[in-house]
């Protein structure tokens, strides 16, 4: 289906304590880079809503953990099927807001759906424990809350990064504050209407918009014990030691620069459409798409079809937009310096025509640049653009060392039909997400998601089992109702 890009304006509003009022900040212009037309408006939220909101936020979240988890699931339920039946119209305007494509809107939303799938699932899986651990003397352990908690996600993915956190979360029986992007927060007005609709009690999720000084707020708010943050390293970095500091717990997630290790042998039929596919997809604005194609011995064959694949796509149709006119720039700027190093553009995104009628959006085509440099920007320096770099290696040793030396760790992948080197690959890669044959190895539930070195600030995962952990703290309880026959120190 073709994108439908909203034709009346939207009103953008803060949902705090169960009602929905206007912001009391700047005003925020949400423009679509499909077009460059105003889509949605409204105003940010202020510290003084952010104080109302968490108050709030406490209050109910001490009824909302008191109820038993299935009744908390219930509401999950509910949401669901709400989001289902809703999902064309929130598709369309997570797209018209993000410049993915209607089919990557949904796909997005349908896998943020797959993580409420898992998290429906949690009150037949995380029941606790219990043991006799001597005669008469029991222990448990019962997964309790954190409270109030808060969560500020990233443009790209509107709303499956925040569906990584909200049904989990709330599940488990806290009350959540959510700070979408300024550039995409659309989105977050209809999920948060779903969950409205759901029957949430009041006050469990709060949305607040806004940028800096709103995740400051949040993260300085004594009553916000735990933050999940998605975006850039950078500002991930910030996050996380200004939230420890704080004592708070914290998990932020950050950015990449993602290898594909591609040997002569691998299946053209599978390597030619995943690799084009995971550079290309999202107009490679996500942090799992292919950066870097570390190209063993003679993969030209490979590369060609490649080639193929990405410059058959139709801007605004099987490829979306880029996010702003300055991210265009700034692609466009790292594509020239590539070339300037010595490198060799062989598909040039900066030729390629925007869509008709379309043609004060943000535009830039798939671009591949071969031959690249291992240490210049076009192999270190996450670009967030449509742009394929290929640095040709002799070895498999060579391009493992190449991948090492980067600084971030979210995905690496291997192409190739020798099951040996396959397997080589994956245990040496440095990432933590890693595919045999698969263009962008983002594990399904309930394998959890998340990368290590700078990808990644905090302990454990976003998503699944480990996530579980993140958003709950373990009570252990040991109990005697009768005099122990072996009394001893511990007694
Ligand atoms: P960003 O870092 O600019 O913004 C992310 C969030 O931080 C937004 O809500 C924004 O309002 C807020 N923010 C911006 N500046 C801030 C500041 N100075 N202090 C506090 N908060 C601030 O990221 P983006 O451009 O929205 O998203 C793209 C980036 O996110 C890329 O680097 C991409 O790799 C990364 N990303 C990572 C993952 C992952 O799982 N590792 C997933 C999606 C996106």
């Amino acid at each position: 289906m073709e994108i439908q890009i909203p034709k009346d304006k939207m009103h953008l509003k803060s949902l705090i304590g169960g009602e929905w009022v206007n912001g009391e900040g700047a005003e925020l212009i949400v423009t679509s880079p499909y077009h460059g037309l105003v889509i949605g408006s409204g105003k940010e939220s202020s510290l003084g809503q952010i104080k109302t909101a968490v108050e709030l936020a406490n209050k109910a979240q001490v009824d909302w953990a008191s109820k038993p988890i299935k009744e908390r699931t219930r509401v999950m339920f509910e949401f669901r099927n709400i989001l289902m039946r809703d999902i064309d119209k929130i598709s369309h305007v997570k797209a018209s807001e993000s410049g993915k494509t209607f089919g990557e809107g949904k796909a997005g939303l349908l896998k943020g759906i797959e993580v409420l799938e898992f998290a429906l699932s949690l009150q037949n899986l995380d029941m606790g424990g219990h043991l006799e651990v001597s005669r008469g003397v029991t222990c448990e352990y019962r997964r309790i809350p954190k409270g109030v908690v808060a969560s500020i996600t990233p443009f790209n993915f509107p709303a499956m990064v925040p569906m990584w956190t909200i049904p989990i979360a709330l599940t488990l029986g806290n009350a959540y504050v959510w700070k979408p992007s300024e550039k995409t927060p659309l989105t977050a007005n209809l999920i948060g209407a779903a969950l409205v609709e759901a029957g949430l009690p009041k006050g469990l999720l709060t949305i607040l918009n806004g940028g800096r000084e709103i995740v400051e707020g949040i993260i300085d708010h004594k009553d916000v014990s735990a933050i999940g943050f998605v975006g850039s390293t950078k500002i991930a970095s910030a996050v996380y030691t200004r939230a420890t500091a704080l004592g708070k717990r914290v998990l932020a997630l950050g950015g990449a620069k993602n290898h594909i290790v591609l040997l002569p042998d691998a299946s053209g039929e599978i390597a030619g459409p995943g690799i084009s596919d995971s550079f290309t997809g999202c107009a490679g604005q996500r942090c799992m798409a292919a950066s870097v194609l570390l190209a063993v011995g003679d993969c030209d064959s490979h590369i060609l079809k490649i080639k193929e694949r990405a410059e058959s796509l139709e801007l605004g149709k099987g490829m979306g937009a880029i996010i702003t006119k300055a991210q265009v720039e700034f692609l466009r700027g790292a594509i020239a310096d590539a070339e300037k190093a010595g490198a060799k553009i062989i598909l040039d995104g900066r030729t390629a025509s925007p869509p008709k009628g379309m043609e004060e959006g943000n535009w830039i085509g798939p671009t591949i640049i071969d031959h690249v440099k291992p240490g210049s920007d076009a192999a270190e320096v996450e670009l967030f653009g449509p742009i394929l770099s290929i640095i040709r290696c002799k070895d498999i040793s060579t391009a493992m060392e190449i991948e090492n030396n980067s600084a971030y760790g979210n995905a690496c992948s291997v192409f190739t039909n020798n099951g040996g080197l396959a397997e080589k690959v994956v245990n040496m890669a440095s990432a933590g997400m890693v595919g045999v044959n698969v263009g962008v190895p983002v594990p399904r539930e309930p394998f959890s998601f998340g990368g290590i070195n700078a990808s990644k600030f905090g302990h454990g995962d976003i998503t699944g089992q480990h996530s579980l952990d993140f958003w709950s703290d373990i009570k252990k309880v040991t109990k005697k109702w009768e005099k122990q026959s072996d009394n001893n120190w511990m007694s």
